[in-house]
């Protein structure tokens, strides 16, 4: 039976925009000690900007343009819109894509008359090769907290485009917030160790994990269960429901795809991120009531 102090609690979460699917969700954050969170749309904005687009002097820099965007086009990831809407007012010539595949958490690769191309992380492209490609350049980038996406055309890289996510505003009130209350803070994402690093450190938590795919984002909840008892989730994507799901409390980002908000056991609206001490906060005083 849910307590009147659960009660109104929860409408009290209803009007400052937390939604709770159940009671027993805005107890148990109470007794949360640590916090996973999903990068990309979580504590960044998840609109990244192009801010490089380095290309190989052999290489046809209107070709390469033309046949990502072409690409992206038909990947719904944020990193494929914002290099769509980068080549958009370019001129650059439309092009028929076959055999197109969006590799989740990875990249998307098709071929255009006969030639195989490949866009996406250094790991997918070949990691040896975007390491070396032009005198190593993606380093200086992604430590810049930028993601890379490289370009290969024909099993060779041609060339990279540099994208900027930035962090959100209130992000770093709040890992500060939630720190200071003993709950340890991680990022989980997909992306690349250095630019992970930077991004971490710009929003001051504790830890990150690179390289981290939507399975091993599960592993890595139920590892943080395993020393912390109760751990929250916090992430948007569709990539992100199965660690919702693992966590204690899964928790969405109001303006996430439909899968994270059916999953999630609690609702940001507005993907109001302060909104979680807020949460935890009250979720702590009606314990106490109760
Ligand atoms: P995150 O965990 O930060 O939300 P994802 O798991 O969605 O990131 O993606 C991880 C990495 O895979 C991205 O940083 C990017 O390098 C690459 N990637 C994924 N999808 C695409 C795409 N459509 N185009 C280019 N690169 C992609
Ligand atoms: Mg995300």
């Amino acid at each position: 039976s849910i307590m009147p102090a659960a009660l109104s609690a929860i409408s009290n979460g209803a009007r400052n925009g937390v939604l709770y699917k159940g009671g027993v969700h805005l107890e148990n954050l109470a007794h949360i000690n640590a916090i996973a969170f999903d990068k990309t749309g979580t504590l960044t904005n998840g609109k990244p900007k192009v801010t490089d687009f380095l290309v190989d002097p052999d290489a046809d820099e209107n070709e390469l343009l033309a046949v990502t965007a072409a690409i992206e086009q038909e990947s719904n990831h944020p990193l494929a819109q914002a290099i769509v809407l980068y080549a958009a007012d370019k001129n650059l010539p439309e092009l028929t894509i076959e055999n197109m595949q969006d590799v989740s958490g990875q990249g998307v690769t098709a071929s255009i008359q006969g030639v195989q191309w490949k866009i996406g992380k250094g790991d997918f492209v070949g990691n040896e090769q975007s390491r070396n490609f032009m005198g190593g350049a993606a380093q200086g980038l992604a430590s810049e907290g930028k993601t890379i996406v490289f370009i290969e055309r024909g099993g060779i890289i041609a060339g990279l485009i540099a994208l900027k996510d930035t962090v959100r505003k209130e992000t770093k009130q709040a890992i500060e917030t939630l720190k200071s209350r003993g709950i340890y803070t991680v990022m989980l994402t997909g992306d690349n160790e250095t630019t992970a690093k930077a991004i971490a450190e710009e929003a001051g938590l504790n830890h990150y994990i690179a390289e981290c795919m939507p399975d091993e984002k599960v592993k890595e909840v139920k590892r943080l269960k395993h020393h912390f008892q109760q751990v929250a989730m916090v992430g948007d994507g569709i990539n992100d429901a199965p660690a919702l799901a693992a966590a204690n409390v899964g928790i969405a980002m109001g303006e996430g795809t439909d899968v994270a908000l059916e999953t999630a056991d609690v609702v940001l609206m507005k993907n109001d991120l302060p909104k979680i001490t807020k949460a935890i906060q009250l979720s702590t005083r009606m314990n106490k009531i109760v």
